[in-house]
């Protein structure tokens, strides 16, 4: 079964993204659960932690098929000390307010070495960041999302993903997003056949499909191996419509969140009832 969604709006509080997503008819959701572009915000309050909980029941969302989003600012694999050190805080906060949720993973991109360290000093201050926030916290997977690879950003192949998880301490809680953009974008071809065959073939060999706890479904506005993070609308991008009737009908990406980060959210309606068609009974 495939559970699709989009990353709804929590405007006015998390409380509110579940009866977004009922609206457009998803039957998953993204959310952030903090401004995603300030490094501090205030607690959840009680009252909106219940309405969250009470929402999602009365729309029959579990857990499982919600996957909140990491703030834009954190750098987990920052070699300065400082820096390094409110983003872990940062980390930290967001998978405590995932805890106070009742959610069980959240996605985040892992970071970029800025060259100041090699990708690989890089990969493992990334890897000792989330250990240090599984940790602290109890119930949460941490979702490493694959990136496109735009400037020194990591986690733009899957080596690079296998690196982090081969140092992460509890492997039950770590997992893995694809993002079909970035994929793309990073230089896996997903259009051809033969290439989308090939390169699920590698995610299995190199991470494998028991690590993957959501993803994120976008088409790309630029072409293969460009290295750059632009979004399209399904079927109006340069991955075309075929790559996404392939997923749909591909029961490896059963029972995960499947999350629309589409520019148009007006289309998300739209994009979602496409997406079920395209499954073949
Ligand atoms: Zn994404
Ligand atoms: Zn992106």
């Amino acid at each position: 079964m495939k559970y699709i969604g989009a990353h709804v709006s929590a405007a006015g509080g998390v409380e509110n993204a579940p009866l977004n997503a009922a609206a457009i008819g998803a039957k998953a959701f993204g959310l952030f659960t903090k401004n995603q572009r300030q490094w501090v915000a205030p607690p959840l309050s009680e009252k909106s932690i219940e309405q969250f909980k009470e929402n999602c029941a009365l729309h029959g969302y579990q857990p499982w098929q919600i996957l909140p989003h990491n703030s834009y600012l954190t750098n987990l694999g920052h070699a300065e000390k400082a820096e390094l050190e409110k983003s872990r805080a940062a980390f930290l906060d967001e998978m405590q307010r995932c805890e106070q949720l009742g959610l069980d993973r959240l996605n985040f991109h892992p970071g970029s070495h800025l060259k100041l360290v090699t990708p690989e000093e890089s990969l493992s201050i990334i890897a000792e960041s989330i250990n240090l926030a599984l940790d602290k916290t109890n119930g949460v997977t941490a979702v490493i999302e694959n990136t496109a690879g735009q400037g020194t950003n990591l986690g733009h192949n899957f080596g690079q993903i296998r690196y982090i998880i081969d140092r992460i301490e509890d492997k039950s809680r770590v997992g893995v997003c694809i993002d079909t953009c970035h994929t793309f974008t990073s230089g896996y071809d997903l259009i051809t056949p033969e290439g989308y065959q090939e390169t699920f073939r590698l995610f299995e060999e190199i991470i494998g499909f028991s690590y993957l706890r959501g993803i994120h479904l976008n088409d790309s506005m630029k072409p293969l191996g460009s290295r750059v993070d632009r979004h399209d609308s399904i079927g109006k991008g340069l991955l075309g419509k075929e790559v996404f009737e392939r997923i749909m009908n591909d029961a490896r990406f059963n029972n995960l969140p499947i999350i629309l980060e589409t520019p148009d959210e007006t289309l998300w309606k739209e994009e979602i009832s496409m997406l079920y068609g395209m499954i073949k009974a």
